[in-house]
């Protein structure tokens, strides 16, 4: 069925085109001329006489019968539409196509409304410019081997009696059966029944029978077999009417009523090739062609004024990120140079601070040295006589040296504790044993001024652990203070150890402190201005010390004063006991009396190159029954010890030409080579640094005396040494 749309829908331009004569040559710019004026046969009009006018009953479209019996089709509009256009009276009657043939032959109708032009029939009738153009076919059986009109010999053909198809299947004298039928759907219903080989019919009736009566067997050709002009047909002479009909039909042309009733009838086989649809559909298509190029114009248009907002705003961005990378980079420089300059200015102030520290020890090897001398000479002028004047003066000597040692040893644990040199030496010892290394000195002080020292402690003597000579260091500082901060009254000093922790506290009946400046007298250098509007003695470091001792012991440090009534200062120290019966081996150090002549007979060599220094040394140690040697340098004594045996040697560590180390090492290197017992070597320095000890050490030293020293001090440390280098080595 699609197919034969299909080939309806081809044939029907070629039925359109195709169409000759004056149809074609309507045209608009042809004057319409007035009916009264174009009727050559007034008469008909002005008679009145109805027109008989006939034609098939079943040729549908064209014309047929409806179901009221009512004459329809595209003929019968036109008739009835010329009749009206020209005012004739025409009165249209449809019956079989061989009767109404017949009439019109015999002249017995006026018109017949619809019949080919033929050679043949011209003779028998007039013809008007014909309407329609019609296409004949051949329609087939599906399966048929019939493909062309010369297939069509020997075959049965089905024709309508009196068509069109009928006169050209016996004009061309084909030799095939013919089979008669009364209307084109009968001939094809019996062709899709088998009972012809082939069937020919105009190719829009037929195809719209096959439609119409579902004839799924039957199909047209495509090749068109025959085309003739439709028109209105008179009898032979009736050339008044026929000029009538035709002008009728060339004004139902101009005028556009023919295009409605063509329209009308075949409009929907011919709605998608009609020439104005195509021209509208055309139009249409082209509009919507312009409307989609002018929208796709704008879309692109917008699309770019987009892409340049964007690009804009990227630009922007870009640039904005860019300003920014610079920024970032140029803040990292800075930063870098910032960090750089951070780093060179820790650097320096690291630098400065060695410096600093450097510095102090240089100072204080520089002061302490002479004073060790001032000391030195002072005690043995002291043991010559002398009458009290002179005592009473040299005892002024030694005080202000003492003193002079005093603070240049806060100075230098000051250095060395901000300078993170200082380390801590914990051990196990006897509380006592505190108390009776610090009690003499306290005495010593105390007496100076008259006050009363009220000891309290506890029964027990437990063995508790940490860093004695700091925490020694601590409870002397304070009683210091308590004694220079007191005029008259007493120093109570209470040392307790309960809890694992060690209670020092240190209670006067002096000035007292002002309670405003009770948060900065531990601040380094802070010194508080008396009642008499005088600084307070000492540099303000004394507190400071001891409150960094008692931090680098993990303890704490508080203060209660009342100014003019006293102070009290407590410190508490975390200290584990342990129940032991072996006190550690400084207190064993320290408990070593050594009678005088104890290393008698020992060689010793003393490399020092201050006179007043050598000369100390050498009274103590002649005092003790030691058998001296002195050398003005590491190299002499380098050189003297290869000639003469020694049992002990106490050097110092800066010298000219050959400094203390130096010469310690090439000791060592000669007694390898040698294979000689090393001999023990003391240091003697003002370098009262932990570094210094290490330097020591490794150069191959077996002990280590800071100056200045007390004799005792000395004798203890050559009793370690001698005693147990060989058992437990150096230090
Ligand atoms: P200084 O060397 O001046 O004594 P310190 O650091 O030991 O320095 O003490 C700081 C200040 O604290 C002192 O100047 C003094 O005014 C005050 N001070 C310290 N101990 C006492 C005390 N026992 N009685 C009164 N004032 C004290």
């Amino acid at each position: 069925m699609k197919q034969l749309t299909k080939i309806v829908i081809l044939m029907l331009p070629v039925i359109f085109f195709t169409w000759p004569g004056p149809l074609l040559s309507f045209n608009s710019n042809k004057p319409v001329k007035p009916i009264s004026k174009t009727l050559q046969s007034a008469d008909i009009v002005e008679a009145k006489r109805t027109l008989i006018a006939r034609g098939d009953f079943n040729y549908p479209p064209f014309e047929y019968l409806d179901d009221n019996g009512e004459p329809q089709g595209f003929n019968v509009d036109i008739i009835k539409a010329v009749a009206n256009v020209t005012g004739l009276q025409i009165r249209i009657i449809l019956g079989p196509w061989e009767n109404v043939r017949d009439q019109l032959e015999k002249s017995e109708i006026d018109l017949l409304i619809g019949m080919f032009k033929t050679e043949e029939r011209m003779k028998k009738a007039d013809f008007t410019i014909p309407h329609f153009i019609s296409t004949y076919t051949i329609f087939t059986q599906k399966q048929s081997q019939i493909k062309s009109f010369k297939d069509l010999s020997g075959k049965k053909i089905l024709v309508q009696s009196g068509d069109l198809g009928y006169d050209y299947v016996i004009e061309q004298n084909l030799d095939g059966r013919i089979i008669e039928k009364q209307d084109w759907a009968e001939m094809l219903k019996a062709l899709n029944a088998g009972e012809g080989d082939a069937a020919i019919a105009a190719m829009l009736q037929g195809t719209m029978h096959i439609i119409k009566h579902n004839l799924n067997n039957v199909v047209p050709l495509t090749e068109p077999l025959i085309q003739r002009s439709y028109c209105i047909a008179v009898p032979k002479g009736e050339a008044a009417l026929l000029a009538t009909l035709n002008e009728g039909l060339n004004i139902l042309k101009t005028t556009g009523e023919y295009d409605e009733i063509y329209e009308k009838w075949f409009g929907i086989y011919e709605e998608r090739f009609s020439p104005a649809r195509s021209l509208r559909i055309m139009i249409i298509v082209s509009v919507l062609l312009l409307l989609i190029i002018f929208a796709a114009y704008i879309w692109n248009w917008n699309l770019k004024k987009q892409v340049r907002i964007k690009t804009g705003e990227l630009t922007k961005e870009l640039e904005i990120k860019s300003r920014m990378q610079n920024q970032l980079e140029k803040a990292i420089e800075s930063f870098d140079i910032s960090r750089k300059e951070a780093l060179k200015a820790r650097y320096e102030a690291e630098e400065a601070n060695e410096a600093k520290t450097r510095f102090l020890a240089n100072i204080s090897h520089e002061l302490r040295t002479p004073l060790h001398g001032i000391i030195g000479i002072s005690k043995l002028l002291e043991t010559t006589p002398l009458n009290r004047e002179q005592m009473d003066m040299m005892k002024m000597i030694s005080t202000s040296a003492e003193n002079l040692t005093g603070i240049l040893s806060d100075l230098l644990d000051f250095s060395s504790i901000h300078s993170g040199k200082l380390t801590l030496r914990k051990s196990f010892f006897n509380l006592r044993s505190l108390i009776d290394t610090t009690a003499p000195v306290m005495k010593v002080m105390a007496l100076e001024k008259n006050l009363k020292i009220i000891m309290e402690t506890g029964e027990s003597d437990p063995v508790i652990n940490t860093d004695k000579e700091r925490v020694g260091q601590i409870l002397l500082n304070l009683f210091s203070n308590a004694v220079k901060y007191t005029d008259s009254g007493h120093v109570k000093v209470s040392i307790f150890h309960y809890d694992e922790k060690l209670e020092i506290s240190v209670a006067d009946t002096g000035v007292g402190i002002e309670p405003e400046y009770l948060d900065t007298i531990f601040e380094p250098f802070s010194r508080i201005e008396n009642n008499t509007g005088t600084l307070n003695r000492g540099v303000g470091l004394g507190l400071s010390i001891v409150k960094s001792l008692v931090d680098l012991l993990n303890g704490e440090i508080n203060v209660e004063s009342r100014p003019g009534e006293g102070s009290r200062f407590i410190v508490f120290i975390p200290a584990l006991s342990e129940k032991s019966e072996t006190p550690d081996t400084e207190d064993a150090a320290e408990k070593t009396d050594l009678p005088e002549g104890t290393c008698s007979g020992i060689n010793v060599l003393i490399v020092e190159d201050e006179n007043i220094n050598r000369l100390y040394l050498k009274k103590i140690l002649s005092k003790k029954g030691c058998i001296t040697d002195t050398a003005l340098n590491g190299l002499e004594a380098l050189n003297m010890i290869k000639t003469k045996e020694y049992n002990l040697i106490l050097m110092d560590l800066t010298m000219p030409v050959m400094d203390g180390i130096t010469a310690t090492r090439e000791i060592r290197i000669y007694e390898k080579n040698r294979q000689i017992q090393p001999v023990p070597v003391i240091a003697l320095t003002a370098h009262a640094y932990p570094e210094d000890m290490e330097r020591c050490r490794e150069a191959g030293m077996d002990g280590y005396l800071s100056k200045p020293f007390q004799p005792s001090d000395l004798m203890k440390e050559i009793a370690r040494v001698l005693d147990k280098v060989d058992k437990e080595g150096p230090f």
